[in-house]
């Protein structure tokens, strides 16, 4: 697995202005961290805020819609995104699954369109906890890449893959350093099956309550090549603490 930890900020619908001092901050000390990639992604209405804001981490959107423009009130496409400066976006989010009802093929065009338009996209997957009481969290997983993983020519070097489990988001539930591993293994294998070798280098970020006390074990699991942060990333103490983690181990 190749490339820098990566840390990334989910703001979801969290954000005004006002919180581009904390933006600003989480920048500054990202500069003191080359070792670790760092990235956020606030909601759409503070992309171009954001983008004036920094200079060192990446900033990218939180859905996009899989055509370029249209007739879709209220959606947001990847080149508009790519237009007003990210870097990437997220698909696939549990949250954007659960309640916008998206499904695998949904979300497979929205990265195919992220990547078409010279965006990286993160691609979350995650089973819920009914699935993983049943036995069935790397079935569900599985089957989640199988249905959303874009289909591109070549190694898919900008795409990151997030295994977010739905009960650990916002709960302060984690699973297991043995469960988060043999996931993360698994996710390794069906990238492989699906992209070949390249599938090797994909990154795999884990999510889900991931904080500054949990954030150094959850890091050190094999394979896990970074986080996306939702709560914690809402404030550039809390985040940063993150980042500290990710850096100290990079240095070790
Ligand atoms: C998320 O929603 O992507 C997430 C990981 O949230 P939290 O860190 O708050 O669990």
């Amino acid at each position: 697995m190749a490339g820098l930890p990566y840390i990334v900020g989910n703001w979801k619908m969290n954000g005004t202005r006002a919180m581009l001092s904390e933006v600003r901050a989480i920048d500054r000390s990202a500069a003191r961290f080359p070792k670790v990639q760092v990235a956020v992604a606030p909601p759409a209405t503070l992309l171009y805020r954001v983008r004036d804001a920094v200079e060192v981490i990446g900033i990218g959107g939180q859905d996009c819609h899989a055509k370029d423009s249209g007739a879709f009130t209220g959606d947001i496409s990847a080149p508009m995104l790519k237009d007003a400066g990210a870097d990437f976006t997220i698909v696939g989010h549990s949250e954007r699954r659960t309640l916008h009802g998206e499904s695998d093929a949904d979300v497979r065009s929205k990265a195919e369109a992220a990547l078409a338009a010279g965006l990286a996209a993160i691609l979350c997957v995650g089973e819920t906890e009914a699935e993983r009481d049943a036995g069935r969290a790397e079935e569900v997983v599985g089957g989640q890449l199988e249905g959303s993983c874009p289909r591109i020519d070549g190694a898919p070097e900008k795409l990151s893959v997030a295994y977010e489990p739905v009960w650990a988001i916002g709960t302060g539930r984690v699973p297991s350093v043995e469960d988060v591993a043999a996931m993360h293994k698994s996710i390794r294998d069906k990238l492989v099956a699906i992209y070949g070798a390249g599938g090797a280098d994909v990154r795999i970020l884990y999510g889900g309550s991931v904080k500054a006390d949990n954030a150094a074990e959850l890091l050190s699991i094999p394979d896990v090549g970074g986080a996306l942060v939702g709560g914690a990333s809402l404030t550039a103490e809390s985040f940063l603490a993150i980042v500290g983690a990710a850096a100290s181990l990079a240095d070790d």
